[in-house]
């Protein structure tokens, strides 16, 4: 027994007294040995006890928290495997360019003057959530659009997909991009189809180079974010996760900045929900001399994978594809150099130690990842590796099987056919679609499948993904790919313990066990009995992260 000093007299603590209860609930805890239970206690930030109302409340001390659930249902923390959270929080400091707010270009055009008055010229302006399949115009916006309202300040719309974005002149001006210059390697400079002209649209690499930092103090040509704006944005950011019952997440892009404002925010104590870091590609060159591998860190913050990225996106109708779009030519952009470049980064991650994790979507760039993972482990066999593909969206039976054999795991996005639903038709054909976001076809080959949003680039409520899963109904209630339907076990499943697997973390997160974190969801009903469609209107009435309630409904 421990006895602490508190000035003058000592105090012997009930080592078995919780510091918080809850009881009287109905408790999914997602662990095969005892699924359901009426009460759990926690004690330090873990749980202590799980069991029947009469077994926990005799853990119950004078100082324990009682929290009377009355019949709600309480599910391990939600945990979304592939999100980023980091750039959410800087795109809620920038106009919201999205269909809620502005339905047609007009009004993308009246946001930025508005912000023109507002700032000196010369200040950049950006907008994000930009979506072009769902405002009212039935065109893209372009740099002329931009240039009407804003010809002296730089101006940057991030396309909701997160893999284009259209500036003005001005901006095209300070990035050296002109009519001669030729497209950088994995990225395009958009032309006007009638004149050739530069329209604004930037692609991949091209789009990035604006955005991202690059190793070598390479500067990107938006100048960033401070630290306080970047540590504000995940206040903000991490406030609307928990409202939504998220407790973890794995951020799919960490660079150097990053880092550094997750790093800060943890130290200043503002961190309240747990990250897992994938660490940009571009740092891979700087990681080994260190002797950095995935795992390093604590429960609150982790170094996770190596990512990289190997195509671009759905939505965005970049998917490097075996076949072309429906009704062109096109089949997506590989945003790698080669294949060879693509197999290279793998190994090299592989050799590093770390989990490599490519984000790939189209089938033809999974089949060149599983190249590179094949090689790399017939190179250099490891066990447990849990490299993975992130997204993984069109599948054929022929890549399961492989993907299978490779023991990878995959992060689908969980509410695209909610979120695009019949989008994905004319852009994939309703062929494609049957095996696209294949959730059920990962879980019936047996393959780690966890829960992820990809937020921004769609939304990050878990409930509304789980939703998706479950009904494979668009928001407007067409049935895409009924196939690939998953029961609610099954999509709570991906959002805790296969999440929590996927960053090697299954043994102290993902249930509501004894000995675990204590980060659990109250939900105001049980997703298993309200109507399938009505899932995501569920209210969430508490969030806590490591027994401390960080959110309750105000
Ligand atoms: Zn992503």
């Amino acid at each position: 027994m421990r006895v602490r000093e508190t000035g003058g007299s000592a105090v012997v603590p009930n080592e078995v007294s919780a510091d918080m209860i809850l009881w009287g609930g109905n408790i999914m805890t997602m662990d095969p040995k005892r699924p359901g239970a009426r009460a759990a206690a926690i004690k330090d930030g873990r749980f202590l006890k799980v069991g029947s109302e009469t077994e926990v409340k005799a853990l119950a001390g004078k100082n324990t928290k009682m929290i009377a659930l009355r019949e709600r249902t309480v599910t391990p923390g939600f945990i979304d495997s592939h999100q980023h959270l980091s750039q959410y929080g800087t795109d809620l400091l920038q106009i919201d360019c999205s269909p809620r707010r502005c339905k047609a270009i007009a009004q993308i055009q009246q946001a930025v003057l508005k912000e023109t008055k507002r700032r000196p010229a010369g200040e950049w302006i950006r907008g994000v959530g930009y979506d072009d399949t769902k405002t009212q115009d039935q065109r893209i916006l372009t740099r002329r659009d931009l240039d009407e309202v804003s010809p002296d300040h730089p101006v940057f719309i991030h396309h909701v997909s997160g893999h284009w974005a259209v500036v003005n002149s001005r901006a095209l001006e300070i990035g050296g991009i002109r009519e001669e210059t030729p497209n950088p390697p994995g990225g395009v400079y958009g032309r006007d189809p009638h004149t050739g002209r530069l329209n604004g649209i930037l692609y991949e690499q091209a789009e990035f180079a604006y955005v991202f930092e690059g190793t070598n103090s390479q500067l990107p040509i938006m100048p960033a974010f401070s630290l306080k704006e970047r540590m504000k944005g995940i206040r903000l950011a991490s406030d609307r996760y928990l409202a939504s019952g998220i407790t973890g997440v794995h951020d799919a892009l960490v660079s150097a900045q990053t880092l550094e404002t997750y790093q800060e925010s943890f130290k200043s104590g503002e961190l309240k929900l747990r990250v897992y870091m994938l660490i940009s590609v571009e740092y891979l060159p700087h990681l080994p001399a260190l002797n950095l591998r995935t795992g390093f860190g604590n429960e609150w913050l982790k170094i996770g994978g190596v990512k990289i990225l190997a195509d671009g996106a759905i939505a965005g109708r970049t998917a490097y594809l075996s076949e072309p779009y429906i009704g062109s030519e096109e089949r997506g952009i590989l945003a790698v150099e080669s294949e060879e470049t693509l197999h290279e980064l793998i190994r090299k991650g592989h050799e590093a130690g770390f989990q490599v994790c490519v984000h790939a979507n189209g089938d033809r760039v999974i089949e060149m990842a599983l190249n590179g993972f094949e090689k790399a482990l017939i190179q250099l066999p490891r066990k447990d590796h849990r490299h993975r593909l992130e997204h993984c969206t069109v599948v054929t039976p022929e890549i399961l099987k492989r993907i299978r054999k490779l023991k990878l795991l995959v992060t689908p996005f969980g509410s695209y056919i909610h979120h695009h639903g019949e989008k994905m038709i004319p852009y994939y054909g309703a062929r494609r679609v049957e095996m696209m976001f294949a959730h059920r076809s990962f879980l019936d080959y047996g393959i780690g499948v966890s829960g992820a949003s990809d937020n921004p680039c769609g939304p990050y409520e878990p409930l509304l993904a789980i939703q998706s899963c479950v009904t494979r109904k668009s928001a407007a209630g067409e049935v895409l790919g009924a196939k690939q339907r998953i029961t609610v076990e099954e999509a709570i499943g991906l959002y805790t313990m296969a999440s929590a697997y996927a960053s090697f973390e299954e043994n102290f997160k993902g249930s509501i066990t004894p000995g675990k974190l204590a980060d659990l969801v109250v939900l105001g009903e049980d997703p298993r009995r309200v109507n399938p469609d009505e899932i995501k209107d569920i209210p969430v009435e508490m969030t806590i992260v490591g027994g401390e309630v960080k959110y309750r409904p105000g």
